[in-house]
């Protein structure tokens, strides 16, 4: 069966895709203002370490996404083992480098490597991932800071149906610390009432059935039924689970049951929803840091 076939009749589709596409227009737009005004492009350097397939997949995305945005990349390969202090040595010298505005180290990281530490010494002005202390504090007092990319994006489909979230009863479900914990917080600046739930989460069905907003980041395919939602909810779905099916093929499924949330208010598809968000949302945080470097 085809997504399009499994489209909901009544609950309304957040397209992810055109929502990207409008926010990679607007982040073009103040590209061009930016070298307009200083001669000189947002740069975002990314880094990866090793042959992982799937992270030099998401790294070419990346590299691809700045183009289209008039972002100036630079992309840094070095071998699987790299020793931790020559990675931080590169940091270091993009840190200092006044035409990076963005760093991205891609994770995860061979074994050797201490993620920590390394996604700790990048710049807090330059951490476009949003993954230094730095920033989660920042994000954790609701001060400032570059927000982590799918959280935001996340954010912003939510925006696009649901503008007011004050005191809303909001569910999360996953505290991974670059998707759940995040997204809670951001919620929670906003005034609406959240439990953050996870794996070990007693009557998880019980919680979502009460919730006005659905938040699904477990990567447990099909976690969250019809059942589960209320009507007139909006469903967010983070998860991304790689699945083969009967003919060999592969196919992305969600942590929602999509074809059963007919009764919602608005859902995400997925692929299409969260997913073209994430990479939008990275070339706008470096246009963010571009914006406010020192
Ligand atoms: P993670 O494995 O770090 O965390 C998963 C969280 O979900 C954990 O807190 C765990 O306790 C909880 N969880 C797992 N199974 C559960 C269950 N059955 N019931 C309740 N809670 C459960 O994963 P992550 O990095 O946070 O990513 C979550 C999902 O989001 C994955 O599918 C990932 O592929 C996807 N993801 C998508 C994007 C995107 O761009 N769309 C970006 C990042 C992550």
């Amino acid at each position: 069966m085809t997504l399009a076939a499994l489209r909901p009749r009544a609950a309304e589709w957040i397209d992810g895709r055109a929502i990207a596409a409008r926010l990679d227009a607007a982040t073009a737009a103040e590209v061009a203002a930016i070298v307009a005004r200083e001669g000189v492009a947002p740069g975002l350097a990314v880094v990866l370490v090793g042959e992982d397939p799937a992270s030099q997949v998401y790294v070419r995305r990346k590299i691809e996404a700045c183009a289209r945005v008039g972002i100036a990349s630079s992309e840094h390969r070095l071998p699987d083992d790299t020793p931790q202090d020559a990675l931080l040595t590169l940091i270091a010298r993009l840190n200092a480098d006044p035409r990076v505005h963005g760093i991205l180290v891609q994770v995860p990281l061979p074994a050797h490597i201490d993620a920590g530490i390394v996604l700790g010494a990048i710049d807090p002005g330059k951490d476009v991932d949003g993954f230094h202390p730095v920033n989660v504090g920042r994000l954790s007092t609701g001060t400032g800071g570059l927000v982590p990319c799918t959280p935001l994006g996340v954010m912003m489909l939510l925006d696009s149906v649901l503008p007011d979230l004050r005191g809303l009863d909001a569910v999360v479900i996953g505290k991974s610390n670059i998707v759940g914990k995040p997204i809670a917080m951001l919620l929670l600046e906003r005034e609406a009432t959240v439990t953050v739930t996870h794996i070990e989460t007693r009557g998880l069905a019980d919680i979502v059935r009460k919730a006005d907003v659905v938040i699904a980041a477990a990567g447990a395919p099909r976690l969250v039924r019809g059942f589960w939602i209320k009507e007139g909810a909006v469903v967010i779905d983070v998860g991304i689970t790689r699945m083969v099916q009967e003919d060999g093929r592969t196919r992305l499924v969600g942590d929602v049951a999509f074809d059963e949330v007919q009764h919602a208010r608005a859902v995400t598809p997925v692929p299409g929803g969260v997913g073209p968000m994430t990479i939008a949302c990275l070339l706008a945080n470096t246009v963010k840091a571009a914006n406010q470097k020192k």
